[in-house]
């Protein structure tokens, strides 16, 4: 069995980004492949990775940031075009399932033509959202056994990490978190652990923001600074760990800058994450 973590968007934030796309990873285990967080783009970052639409075996979302769902339903629905036609589970918090039908009733006039038209079948019946709420398992099956723990990112009641554990390796996602007991947790003794970042020293300029002094008041209570990370990597026993949601993002910090800040305290291996980096 081979399993192969492909990062398809580095950045963090809404806002799009000139050197990284928005927030999203690919597990593919020979050939099924998982999309955890979908952030703008993610069907054509898919695509570019080389990743083929018939292999999507299911979608977990992290949390409701929009650089994290933004196109959840576009990659079904793209998916869709490309020629899906087997049954793609999903997994988020709530209201995951409401979501995932208020997106198909915005889009009934294409989805209702193509039905018609290209005698595809129809799309509702292949998505099945499962919202999660607790920690625990929430996909087993005979090649992965994906688990979920609740972490740190407030005001969100449910933002979760996932665990990917299958019969060669171990992938954990932080998705946006604070500094979480849960999370260390979750990821002790993983090959890989995907953690976002921030970089406190190139925060004053959103300042100048009209709406700057609350914005970076949640960045700081609700990320993870950069300098903490190679810690929570040692205290989880991580193998590799790999940056990603990068904030902020063209902002001109170097790969060494955050290199450097993420291997304190730790002595494993630190990968500065870029799209399409595949591990
Ligand atoms: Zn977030």
């Amino acid at each position: 069995m081979t399993t192969t973590l492909t990062l398809l968007g580095t950045a963090g934030g809404p806002t799009p980004k000139m050197s990284r796309s928005a927030p999203a990873q690919a597990i593919n285990i020979d050939g099924q492949v998982f999309v955890i967080d979908c952030g703008n783009g993610v069907a054509r970052q898919y695509t570019r990775a080389g990743l083929d639409f018939d292999h999507l075996a299911g979608v977990f979302i992290t949390h409701h940031h929009s650089d994290h769902n933004a196109d959840y339903g576009n990659l079904l629905m793209l998916a869709w075009g490309a020629n899906l036609d087997h049954e793609v589970s999903t997994y988020g918090p709530p209201p995951l399932t409401s979501m995932t039908r208020e997106f198909l009733s915005m889009n009934r006039v294409d989805i209702e033509t193509r039905i018609a038209d290209e005698g595809r079948p129809p799309l509702e019946p292949l998505i099945s959202p499962r919202e999660i709420t607790e920690p625990g398992i929430v996909h087993q099956s005979d090649t992965v056994t994906v688990t979920a723990a609740l972490v740190n990112h407030p005001p969100f009641e449910v933002a979760l990490a996932y665990r990917f554990d299958t019969a060669d390796r171990s992938i954990v996602i932080s998705g946006d978190t604070a500094e979480s007991s849960a999370l260390i947790e979750l990821a002790q003794g993983a090959d890989i652990l995907v953690h976002e970042v921030l970089y406190e020293p190139a925060l004053d300029w959103i300042l100048q923001r009209t709406n700057g002094t609350a914005l970076k008041k949640h960045l700081l209570d609700s990320h993870t600074t950069v300098d903490r990370v190679g810690k929570i990597a040692h205290a989880a026993n991580i193998k590799t760990l790999v940056l990603s949601h990068f904030v902020p993002t063209d902002a001109g910090i170097t790969d060494e800058t955050w290199k450097k800040e993420a291997s304190k305290g730790f002595n494993g291996k630190v990968i500065v994450g870029s799209d399409f980096m595949t591990l």
